[in-house]
């Protein structure tokens, strides 16, 4: 492929710069100037002329037969080679005569400067080529001048004999002069040839890439100009298309309106009313693009009409007057006091003007003021309408006339629109041979300056609808007008037609039964009252209505009468419905409000993003009354299911503690019974459980435990020595020592008490701490030999209270002993026997335990 590309090139390069041509000339010169120079060897050297007049004619010879040949080479690379070998044998040839002229002595040596001279002149030659084909004439000059240096001359001089010639031997002083020079010369030569050679290739590349580029895009033009035909065709198709339904639509809908099949309930003609504007719009925007079309195919044809300008406007201004005056905007018309005639098609302009004018009203806040000027200048006429609103851009004044261009193309704009009326004005201007031209000043206002010119000289005749008498019948009606008639039937004002757009629609004119009070409150939320207008029509008889027009209302709305479900459109000017929905469901006390979304646009992005709004369903435009009831249905139900559901839940909630609760106090109780029943078994210990509960508790309370811990901590030490229901009375009350079988016994009762408790789930850390209430601090207790931390805290705080109480009461096998004796005893064993930080806070409470204990002991003691 490379390769390829790089023989084209080179092919493409020799042909440019017509190599055969080039070589054909240099062997022309060559068979010229060879030959001629002949004279100057008669005058510096004639007893060599003969010997010079034959290498000459050999050499002319040679040049001969190569122009012969060069007719019969082929390919671009030999004629390149042919071109070399040419130089070569020149410079052969000179060299030869150089030799017989002495060598390095020779001032001969110039001839070869000429040849080279040429070379780099006329051959295009790359920097290989020029010096593969410098260095073989370079040689052929040095390498016998050498051999005349080196003295090596016997052949030679026969040579040189035999043309009766003397043999000079220069002085190397000559020598190396002469080569010094030739080969300088060579050298810039090669480097000459390679950097022409460069330029050359250069400017051809980009020459070529031009040309390509070029093709390239005459291509696409082609492809776009079809595909614009194409587009328009289909467009103006399209449009036939949908107006012809249209109008079919709209026509019986205006006999209806107009009572001529009876009469209309208020409730129906509203509703009726609502579907013929709307109608109305959508004939407006279909006939803009059909002018539109018609206008960029050169299609449209004027009517042309001298009108007087100055009584031309104030029909068109008293048809928007209603509307300026509902927004308090003030109409102004400036004019010269004289007629003003112009020549134009009085329909179409009619579009332009009003366009202007509807613009205005549109972008114009309340209390503004809109002025017509017409001015009356030598050739031409200026119309300008001019505003006090919003203004626009200056970045924007040239592409607002471009189609569907506005200002703010946002989804969430706050005027409605398509941003073809500008365009085709200027369409429409621009058949009239006129100009139109936007200024304006960001905030104060704008001013459209439409600029046309007098007489009618300047109209394309193409442009011109022919007299109708001058046409035989069957071209009377062009194809494309033939919807024309039908359209101006059913809108009896035209006008309206161009100014649909700006018409206010009154919400409360909806009929509909408001008296009732339903089950549930929907609150509807759309930028355009028509389509609140019909949410309502449709939902009333089902559904309490709130409706508002903007999504920042509806949120002031929905937290002041909670309602039971949100409809609220996507696209509004500022806050939009995603942004609506995302602040209702990040508020807790509105969360639960179901919203269905509503949205002229469909598609997987614009789902996806009212679901991660957090929107409960979806419905698109244009939405079926059906669908729209069901999913609203569907959304309360569920709505109204979860709420049912919430509230069994919490009642479950609350009847399960109460359970729990009742459980508790009941098993306290049977817990209570138990250890009165272990305490009777066992006469010396009675009442132990209940005092280590207390001696606990009171530790365990100055430790900082939680109520709830405290409470299970009770229960533990109550039972601490429940598994002593295993041991037979008769060992719990041996007076004397036990055997070791019996200790053995009694050691079991930790373990067996666990084992009683461990079923009830409740109960399950309680029973660690039974089972390990005589674990000791250092290690060496029983059952598990558990050691510092690894005991429950419980057990440990229960040991010291344990050990406390049986110190401090009577035992079978010894007496009580005191109080102080018991803390001593406790002081002792801490960190062997007990947890040294349990009995720092054993000590702070063992005053509360002294008193009555200590009499109680003082007295067993005595
Ligand atoms: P549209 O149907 O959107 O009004 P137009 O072609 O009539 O389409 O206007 C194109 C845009 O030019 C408008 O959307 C608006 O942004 C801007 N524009 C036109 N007239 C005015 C005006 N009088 N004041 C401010 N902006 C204007």
């Amino acid at each position: 492929m490379g390769e390829n590309k790089d023989t084209a090139f080179l092919n493409r390069y020799f042909q440019e710069y017509k190599l055969r041509d080039r070589i054909r000339l240099s062997l022309i010169l060559s068979m010229i100037f060879y030959p001629s120079f002949l004279i100057l060897d008669a005058i510096v050297t004639p007893d060599r002329f003969r010997a010079f007049l034959i290498i000459r004619l050999i050499v002319v010879f040679i040049n001969a037969v190569q122009l012969f040949s060069l007719r019969f080479i082929k390919s671009q690379r030999s004629v390149l080679h042919l071109g070399m070998s040419l130089l070569w044998i020149d410079a052969c040839g000179i060299s030869l005569m150089v030799f017989l002229m002495g060598g390095f002595a020779s001032f001969y040596y110039q001839g070869l400067t000429l040849v080279i001279m040429v070379m780099v002149v006329i051959l295009p030659f790359s920097f290989r080529e020029a010096a593969i084909t410098m260095s073989l004439a370079w040689a052929s000059y040095f390498i016998p001048s050498l051999f005349i240096m080196s003295g090596q001359t016997a052949a030679l001089r026969k040579v040189a004999d035999f043309f009766n010639l003397t043999l000079e031997i220069p002085g190397w002083r000559i020598a190396v002069n002469n080569l010094f020079f030739l080969t300088s010369i060579i050298i810039i030569a090669i480097v000459s040839s390679s950097v022409m050679d460069n330029v050359r290739r250069r400017e051809l590349r980009s020459r070529m890439q031009l040309e390509e580029t070029t093709s390239q895009l005459k291509e696409s033009n082609i492809k776009l100009k079809s595909l614009d035909e194409l587009k328009t065709q289909f467009f103006a198709n399209v449009n036939h298309e949908l107006r012809t339904p249209l109008t079919l639509m709209l026509a019986p809908l205006k006999t209806v309106l107009e009572g001529r099949m009876g009469p209309l309930s208020p409730a129906l003609k509203d509703t009726l009313e609502t579907m013929q504007r709307n109608g109305f719009k959508l004939l407006k925007l279909i006939n803009n693009l059909l002018d539109l079309s018609k206008l960029e195919e050169g299609k449209m044809r004027l009517k042309l009409r001298t009108v007087n300008l100055v009584e031309y406007i104030p029909p068109l201004l008293s048809s928007v007057k209603p509307m300026a005056d509902q927004k308090q905007l003030r109409l102004y018309y400036q004019h010269p006091p004289h007629a003003v005639d112009v020549t134009l098609d009085p329909d179409q302009f009619e579009k332009v003007v009003l366009n202007l004018l509807s613009n205005a009203l549109k972008f114009t806040h309340k209390g503004g003021k809109i002025t017509i000027y017409v001015e009356d200048k030598d050739h031409t006429v200026t119309l300008t309408v001019e505003d006090t609103g919003i203004g626009i851009p200056s970045n924007m004044l040239e592409t607002i006339f471009d189609r569907f261009s506005q200002v703010d193309g946002s989804k969430s704009r706050a005027q409605e629109g398509t941003g073809i009326g500008l365009a085709l004005a200027r369409e429409i201007v621009q058949v009239h041979k006129g100009a139109i031209r936007a200024e304006s000043e960001l905030g104060r206002g704008s001013r459209f300056i439409v600029e046309i010119q007098k007489g009618e000289d300047h109209f394309d005749e193409d442009v011109l609808e022919r007299r109708s008498e001058d046409m035989p019948i069957a071209l009377k009606r062009r194809s494309s007008d033939q919807d024309e008639p039908h359209a101006r039937d059913i809108v009896a004002d035209f006008r309206r037609l161009q100014l649909v757009d700006l018409e206010k629609v009154d919400l409360e004119s909806t009929h509909v039964d408001t008296a009732k009070v339903h089950d549930a409150l929907v609150l509807c939320i759309d930028d355009n009252p028509e389509v609140l207008k019909l949410m309502k029509m449709l939902l009333a008889d089902e559904y309490d209505l709130e409706l508002t027009t903007s999504a920042e209302k509806g949120l002031v709305l929905l937290r002041q009468k909670n309602p039971d479900l949100v409809l609220c459109d996507v696209m509004m000017p500022g806050m939009d419905g995603h942004a609506f929905c995302r602040t209702v469901k990040n508020d807790e006390a509105v969360k639960h409000i179901p919203i269905i979304l509503v949205t002229a646009r469909s598609g997987v992005e614009m789902l996806a993003e009212g679901i991660q709004a957090g929107a409960d369903d979806y419905i698109s435009k244009p939405f079926d009354s059906t669908e729209l009831k069901a999913r609203i249905r569907a959304l309360l139900r569920i709505r109204q299911v979860e709420s049912e559901l919430a509230l069994v839940n919490r009642n479950l909630k609350m009847r399960t503690s109460d359970l729990v609760d009742q459980q508790r106090s009941l098993f306290l109780s049977t817990v209570k019974s138990l250890v009165t029943a272990i305490d009777a078994k066992d006469e010396y210990t009675r009442h132990h459980s209940t005092r280590v509960t207390e001696f606990t508790l009171k530790i365990a309370a100055k430790m900082g435990f939680s109520e709830k811990e405290l409470g299970d901590l009770e229960l533990a030490s109550l039972l601490h020595d429940v598994g002593k229901i295993a041991v037979p009375e008769s060992i719990l009350n041996k007076p004397g020592k036990l055997t070791d079988a019996e200790f053995t016994l009694i050691k079991e009762h930790p373990a067996r008490g666990e084992a009683i408790l461990r079923p009830v789930v409740e109960l399950k850390e309680m029973a660690r701490v039974v089972r390990a209430h005589h674990e000791r601090y250092d290690g060496s207790g029983y059952p598990d030999r558990l050691k510092g931390r690894e005991i429950p805290l419980g057990a440990r705080i229960m040991a010291i209270a344990d050990t406390y109480d049986s110190i401090t009461s009577e035992r079978p096998y010894r007496k009580a002993a005191s109080h102080r004796y018991a803390v001593k005893e406790i002081i002792g064993c801490s960190g062997t026997q007990f947890d040294p930080e349990v009995v720092e806070h054993f000590l702070e409470i063992a005053s509360t335990l002294a008193p009555d204990q200590g009499q109680d002991t003082a007295s067993k003691n005595a």
